[in-house]
């Protein structure tokens, strides 16, 4: 199975893991920018960091392992508290989002969902829409529903295009808010807490697959970068369709990335290979 992972902090992982993700069938990796373990003192660390997942990552590691790397830039939420260096971020964020492997902005969001965390939120969405390039946006994973509706109406006021907008990390309680505010809705899978393939396969059963994004989010803590891979697996196993399973992990994560020019210029014909006829023997 073909599979795009809309969502993957390999800035956090050993090159053994884009080995094995490729083995599972990922092609296609995109790495938003968030905190990195610690809280970070300096816009310095922040563009350095980009500069990592724009540049390094893809270069000298992911392609060297057949991945194809993409990042979005973003001042994260679990760092906006301080509005001073939040803001000297933002300002710097332009070189980076100009990169070739930058597809938009990300993650933004809500952790505690405080007013400094509400004015960075609002500031990035005001910069995609200028922009008109792809959202991720991270969801708390406190206070769940409440934080998530908290994110719809800041986007809402801020005229971001919905179609354009990943609202990451949905719950059951959440997901069918997000799809009916026209927002595309991720679904992170983790190996134990939060969700796992199980639950993400019951949801797509009862919600659907369209605009939904599979993704491991897979980071610092325990995580898996072969959640995508294996929750393909469960649902072919448990009555979906080889049709239904793709549209899921590869149709979808392409059509919403696409959106970006770069992303769709490297992709595009990675995507169309199967629509090639295959030579006669
Ligand atoms: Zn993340």
């Amino acid at each position: 199975m073909r599979i795009i992972d809309p969502h993957c902090h390999m800035y956090s992982r050993t090159v053994d893991d884009y080995e094995m993700m490729g083995l599972c069938g990922i092609e296609a990796v995109v790495e938003p920018s968030f905190w990195i373990g610690n809280d970070r003192q300096h816009a310095g660390s922040f563009f350095d960091y980009f500069n990592h997942i724009s540049e390094w990552e893809p270069k000298m590691r992911a392609a060297k392992r057949g991945m194809h790397h993409f990042c979005t830039i973003a001042m994260n939420p679990k760092e906006a508290e301080n509005l001073t260096l939040a803001r000297e971020v933002i300002a710097g964020m332009q070189t980076f989002l100009d990169r070739t492997t930058a597809v938009g902005i990300g993650e933004i969001g809500l952790n505690n969902v405080t007013p400094n965390e509400e004015k960075v939120l609002a500031e990035q969405f005001e910069m995609a829409r200028k922009l008109d390039v792809p959202v991720i946006v991270h969801t708390p994973h406190n206070s769940k529903l409440a934080g998530t509706l908290r994110i719809l109406a800041i986007a809402k006021d801020c005229k971001v295009n919905p179609q354009r907008v990943n609202i990451d990390h949905n719950t059951e309680e959440t997901i069918r808010h997000t799809l009916d505010a026209g927002f595309w809705a991720g679904v992170t899978m983790y190996p134990r807490t939060k969700c796992t393939p199980q639950r993400a396969r019951d949801m797509v059963e009862k919600f659907g697959a369209e605009r939904v994004l599979l993704n491991s989010a897979c980071d610092w803590e325990t995580s898996d970068p072969l959640t995508v891979p294996k929750a393909a697996k469960l649902m072919l196993m448990t009555g979906f369709s080889r049709a239904q399973v793709r549209g899921l992990v590869w149709e979808n994560p392409y059509n919403f990335l696409a959106q970006s020019p770069k992303f769709k210029q490297v992709m595009e014909p990675v995507f169309k290979e199967d629509e090639q006829p295959v030579a006669s023997a």
